[in-house]
Order: structure tokens, then sequence, then C-alpha cells
């Protein structure tokens, strides 16, 4: 294992830049946002979301179609626009205008779940935690770290197997590697880096 996750630190780096945000609603909305969404496309729209709804309560107060009409280029537009709206009124009527800082309370909000959840205490404070999407999910499978099969055991086995250090990054490590070489469609393991360690289990 540590061969592997060595090789995925040189090829993808250990630490991703994350959205940029001044404040911790905006951070929590620019994840939600990234859902089924590429960070590119997020990036995009974050500038005109911060400047047409500046606080909480100016999202939280806005209709859903002025919300829409500022994330359209985003993946399920409709629906995020609704969960962020309603996400806000939830963070001011019911945590008194903070974002919840543990995973109990975050996972109360509309529309986040623990990847969600998890993403935002590692961006917000470095709490570590293993996200499992569809590229970590298939990949760790492949490289016989897990054998799960759903999500939620996958995250379980995988903060079994990795030093806590790597939780974090093994995501978006993962999903480079996914979009690039494991993919979905064919592992491409002639030019994988990691296939001198690879089970290639599955395949
Ligand atoms: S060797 Fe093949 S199966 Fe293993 S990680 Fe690389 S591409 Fe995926």
């Amino acid at each position: 294992m540590k061969d592997i996750l060595d090789i995925l630190d040189r090829h993808y780096g250990v630490h991703k830049e994350g959205f940029y945000h001044k404040e911790q609603w905006q951070l929590l909305a620019a994840i939600m946002l990234s859902a089924q969404s590429t960070d590119k496309q997020v990036d995009l729209v974050l500038p005109a979301l911060y400047e047409r709804f500046p606080t909480m309560t100016s999202v939280a107060e806005a209709s859903q179609e002025e919300i829409e009409s500022v994330i359209r280029s985003i993946g399920l537009y409709k629906n995020k626009a609704k969960n962020i709206k309603k996400c806000c009124q939830q963070i001011l009527g019911q945590y008194d205008g903070q974002v919840p800082y543990n995973i109990e309370g975050l996972l109360t909000l509309a529309g986040v779940g623990r990847k969600t959840a998890t993403l935002y205490l590692a961006d917000a404070y470095g709490i570590p935690g293993v996200t499992v999407d569809t590229h970590v999910f298939r990949i760790s499978k492949r490289l016989g770290w897990a054998k799960g099969n759903n999500p939620q055991t996958v995250e379980q086995e995988l903060e079994k197997v990795l030093p806590m250090d790597h939780w974090n990054r093994i995501n978006f490590q993962l999903i480079y590697h996914g979009r690039a070489i494991c993919t979905a469609r064919k592992a491409y393991c002639e030019k994988c880096p990691l296939e001198a360690f690879c089970p290639k289990e599955g395949l």
C-alpha cells in the first residue's frame, strides 16, 4: 500500500486547492454545487453567486428562480438552487447563522449528504475523512483495498486500511486517476503507474 500511496502523491499531489470563499456558508454552497460537476464549472459561477448573494440571508430570501439563474451552467442546478436556499434558511433558523461544525449537524441540512459533509469538514477545518464517490468506489476495489457493495461500507474499509493523513487526499487523487487511467469503461493498466502493485481485482 505504501508504494501505491507514494505514487499517487507524486502523480496527483498531496494538496488540492479548495473553492474560493470568504465565509463558511459559501464554502458549503460551493461543495454542494460541485456534486456531479467539475471544479472548473463551479469556479466559474462562484464570483457571480457571491456578488448577487453577498450574505446567507440574501440567499435565504431569494426566490429559487433567482438562484437558478446564476448557477444555470451547473448540473442539477434546479435541485441545487432549492437545497442551497433551504440550507441557508436552516442555518439561520436553527443554527444561529453558523454552519454546523460536525457531521451530525451538517447531515440535517437540505441536500447535504455524507460526502458533502465530509468534504466540507476537511476543507473548512482539516478534519480527516474519506469520501467515496464513484471513482473512489471503483478503484479502491480494483486495488484490493475494499470489498463492500455500497459507499458507506467502502468508506469504513478505507478508513481502516489507509493512514489517516491520506484520508482527505485519497478522494481527489483517485478521482483524477479514475478520469484519466482507471476509468469506469476501461482500466488502462498498460499505462498505469500503479500497475506493478495493483492486483486488478475484478478485472
Ligand atoms: S493497474 Fe489497472 S486496475 Fe490497477 S489502478 Fe491501474 S488502471 Fe486501475
